[in-house]
């Protein structure tokens, strides 16, 4: 099963209707430009509909991540990106052009590293590392 399938699924089993509108930024978040934010989702749903309303695409952002199915981005520079990937991972973030990339985590040797409060259950982690892609000018 697809992500995408995997996702209508799962709005179909919490009684969601697969609208037009919920199809349509399923399938931008799935197949299309990695860690969006939520104008870049906007623009490329109103190619296929052009009615839609931005209002509609954050109330579907909103249910995903009360679905647990989708993550917000903070990476601090005001914008909120989303990211659709099921897997955990870290984040690598180039400071001059901004290019944002998944990369691969032990979130379980992470936990070993930070101590966390006794009794405290770890859920979620959220891992960015911000510096200067291959592409950057290097040299000071
Ligand atoms: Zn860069
Ligand atoms: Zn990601």
């Amino acid at each position: 099963m697809s992500r995408f399938e995997e996702l209508v699924q799962k709005f179909k089993q919490h009684g969601y209707k697969m609208t037009p509108q919920r199809r349509a930024i399923l399938e931008v978040l799935t197949e299309g430009i990695h860690h969006p934010t939520a104008e870049q989702i906007y623009e490329q749903v109103k190619e296929h509909l052009p009615d839609i309303s931005l209002a509609t695409i954050y109330n579907t952002l909103h249910e995903l991540t009360e679905l647990q199915e989708l993550r917000e981005l903070d990476l601090g520079h005001g914008v909120r990106h989303y990211d659709i990937s099921p897997e955990d991972h870290a984040h690598q973030v180039c400071l001059i052009c901004g290019r944002i990339e998944d990369i691969p985590a032990d979130f379980e040797a992470v936990k070993s590293l930070l101590q966390c409060s006794e009794g405290f259950h770890p859920m979620r982690y959220a891992v960015t590392i911000y510096g200067y892609c291959a592409d950057a000018p290097s040299g000071e």
